[in-house]
Parts: structure tokens; sequence; C-alpha cells
């Protein structure tokens, strides 16, 4: 399998060099150059994601040296349980797909641990020591941290928009230390991000510097996402005989890319249907045609705080034409008001406690359910209620108890430092040590 850049399409790589490269020179994302099929008996026997992964990862890593170390990769990087859990008392048949019980209790581990693990056997003979560099609206930085802290072949370098995040989020960007700096940057996600982007561009810090990114666009962490969907979708066709819809809390469009390409490769995916909080770029393309990035708004789901969606540019190269793609995909937006009404709510009717990005999707199932939507739906819960218990627990009118992983990180001292959100800022740090 070759990978090719969304804007150019003649220079195609391996998997192993588009995860090492993470963005292409020309500022486009890797993604694929066609997709293999599968049948639902291709995963016959298999429930688990560690063991889905290596039969759904297999054609992705064709004539690549990772293609014969996916099924440990897979078992190192998935150690931590997916379950699906029925929604009881929900007004419509429904499960709770729950990506968080990783070490920093978000989806995003099950990606990150995924790319430290392909990435620990693709630099094994490198000669320069690696350096991430990853913007994060909350919880990617954690998770990447987590992933490749102690590994003595790389560097973390983090980016978070300070004050933009939960108190317990930003504990767990800067609980590390070791070979991972946590930067609080006094602007936006959007900031965060368009400096990662102009770091990888920049001429002295590529001197100075073997720079990969960690975030979404990195296609390492996409792939991995796929399993879950695979999971879930042929767990509820096995035990209904029908496609499962999923509901997606979306920022940065890369978990649900993940379920798009799952759904392309012939997994038993029905609707797929898109979570925004009130940052309203993508409900509004999806309406107009008309792509208009705009300047982020904070709101209670942070992590979904995205005025730009890198992945957009992967959606829109899988499906060029703007019709077919309106026809895969549908969105809605939630606004803070109603995201605590859905925790309040949920708490109390269904004993359910969900982040405030859950919950974007938990409303959404309801409006769904209410304009006589049918069918079996997933609400994918993206975050433990636990991270954001300052939000939740007014709400929801009681404690949320604290996994022990979060327990622990949330015992470690903090270091980070703060930083004016320029490129020169950063290259400044960056090249001191
Ligand atoms: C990152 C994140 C999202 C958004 O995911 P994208 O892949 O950026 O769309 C949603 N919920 C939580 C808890 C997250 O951390």
């Amino acid at each position: 399998m070759q990978y090719i850049s969304t804007r150019d399409e003649t220079q195609k790589l391996t998997l192993s060099e588009a995860i090492a490269r993470g963005i292409a020179p020309d500022g486009g994302l890797y993604v694929p150059e066609r997709f293999p099929r599968f049948l639902n008996s291709n995963f016959e026997g298999e429930s688990e994601i560690a063991g889905i992964g290596p039969l759904l990862l297999a054609p992705f890593a064709e004539d690549d040296s990772l293609a014969d170390e996916l099924s440990v990769i897979c078992r190192e990087a998935f150690d931590f349980p997916v379950p699906l859990l029925p929604l009881e008392g929900a007004p419509a048949p429904a499960s709770v797909l729950e990506l968080f019980h990783g070490p920093t209790c978000a989806f995003k581990d099950i990606g990150a641990r995924f790319l430290a693990a392909c990435l620990q056997r693709i630099r094994k003979e490198a000669p320069r020591k690696l350096t991430i560099l990853v913007a994060t609206s909350g919880d990617t930085g954690g998770a990447v941290a987590a992933a490749f802290h102690d590994r003595p072949w790389v560097d973390v370098v983090v980016l978070y928009p300070k004050g933009l995040v939960s108190e317990r989020q930003a504990q767990q960007l800067a609980c590390w230390g070791g070979n991972v700096r946590t930067f609080a940057v006094h602007g936006t996600f959007d900031d965060c991000q368009r400096m990662v982007k102009e770091a990888f561009q920049d001429p002295s810090l590529a001197q100075t510097h073997q720079l990969s990114s960690a975030n979404s666009i990195n296609i390492g962490r996409l792939l991995p996402q796929m399993t879950y969907y695979a999971k879930a979708g042929l767990e509820v066709w096995r035990q209904t005989g029908q496609r499962a819809n999923f509901i997606i809390p979306t920022g940065n469009l890369g978990n649900a890319l993940a379920c798009l390409w799952a759904r392309h490769v012939g997994l038993p995916i029905g609707e797929i249907v898109l979570a925004t909080n009130a940052n309203q770029t993508i409900t509004e393309y999806l309406h107009s045609g008309e792509w208009q990035p705009r300047a982020s708004v904070p709101t209670l789901a942070s992590a979904m705080d995205v005025g730009n969606p890198s992945n957009m540019e992967r959606l829109r190269h899988l499906h060029a034409d703007f019709e077919t793609l309106q026809g895969q995909v549908s969105a809605f937006s939630v606004d803070d008001t109603e995201i605590r009404s859905t925790i309040r709510r949920d708490a109390h009717e269904l004993n359910q406690l969900w982040c405030p990005h859950s919950a974007t999707a938990a409303e959404v199932f309801r409006r769904l359910i209410s304009r006589g939507a049918r069918g079996h739906w997933v609400i994918v819960a993206t975050a433990h209620p636990a991270k954001f218990n300052d939000i939740v627990e007014p709400h929801a009118g009681r404690e949320v108890p604290v996994p022990s992983s979060l327990a622990r990180l949330l015992a470690l001292p903090r270091q980070e430092m703060e930083l004016q959100p320029t490129l020169q800022a950063l290259r400044t740090q960056m090249q001191q040590v």
C-alpha cells in the first residue's frame, strides 16, 4: 500500500514513511492511495480491537516493514478494554462505546499508543533523536505525552491553550517531565496548531530538530481508530443483524474520519452523525457547501473547540463531489446550555454520566429519536467524565468517581512554561536546550 498527499498524488510513500513525516511537505495530509474491501466474515472469531486490528490494518501496511509486527503492536497498544455497553432506559435501542479506559481517560490514548508503538520500530536504527511536536485542545497532548514518556529515542513538545482546558486536563499535560516539555500558550488551540504548522516549515528548526507530528493529522493515529468502529459495528451486527449508526463528538474530525473510513472498507456501519459544539465550521459546510474556517470559540466541550478542522481535507479527498459527501455524513451543533441540560437529565433519568464532549452526542441522539430516527444507535463516549469533574458534578448532582489511572497522574507535580503564541517564541525555547 502506498500513501499520497491530499494535495499531490504523484509522490508516493510507504506507511512507515508517512507516519515518520506526519504532514506532507506540500502541507497536505497523507491518505492511502486506495482502500481495501472487507467482509464481516473476515473477522470471524474476533471481538476485541487487539484481535481485529491486525486483520483490518494488514492491507494498510502491505509491503511495509510494520506489516509483520502488527499483531505485536496492537497487543502492546490496545492493552485496555473498549466496551460497548447498553444505554439502559434510553428512548430507543442504543449503546455507549466507551473509548476512555486508557492511561489518560480519553479516546486519543488509542491512536497515540499505536503511533508510539509504530514509531518505536520505525526509528529503531535512526541516527537522530525525534522531536514530536503536538498542539492540543486538551486531550491529545496528555495521550501523546503518556504514550511517548520515558522512551529514550524521542522528545515531546506539547503546546496547549492556557486556561482553555480543564484543571485535570492541564495536570495530565504537565505532569510528565523527563523527555516531555509542556508549554501553556497565550492563545487558542488554533494558535497552537498554527505554530506547529509553521514550525514544520521553518528552515532553522529543520536544522536543529528532526520534527514529527502526533496530532490527528498523523496517519498513524487515524488508522488504529478504525478498529473500535469495526469492533462495535461487528458486535451490533452479530447481535441484531443491523448496521449500527454512530454519533461521534467531533472537533478536528479525526475520530469521525476513522468511522467513515471503516464504513468505506465495508464494515457494518449505517449512518454516521457528527455532534459538534458551538463551533459551526463543519455544520455550516455540510449545509451550504462553502468551506469557511473561522476562529474557534471556547465551549464546555473544549477538546472540540476547533474552527478549522484539519481532517476535513481528508474527508473532501475521500468524496471530492460535495453532494456525495453530503449524503455520507450529517452534523448537528450542540451549545453549552444543551450540554449542561443533557448532563443533568441523563444523570438523573438514565443514571448515565457524560463528559461534556460525549454529552453533545447524547443530545444529538435525543434529537434524532424525536425526529423519528430508527435503528440501533451507538453514542461514542470520548472521555471519562472524571476528567471534567468541575463541569459535570454540579449538573449531575454527585461526585464522579476517579479511575485509578487518573488518580495517579493527579498526584504528580506539575511542570510547564508559559509561551507567547508565535513561532519565534517556540523556536527560541526549543533551540535553547
Ligand atoms: C479530541 C476530542 C474530541 C474530538 O475528536 P476529533 O478527532 O478532533 O474530532 C472529542 N472528544 C474528546 C474528549 C476529545 O479529546
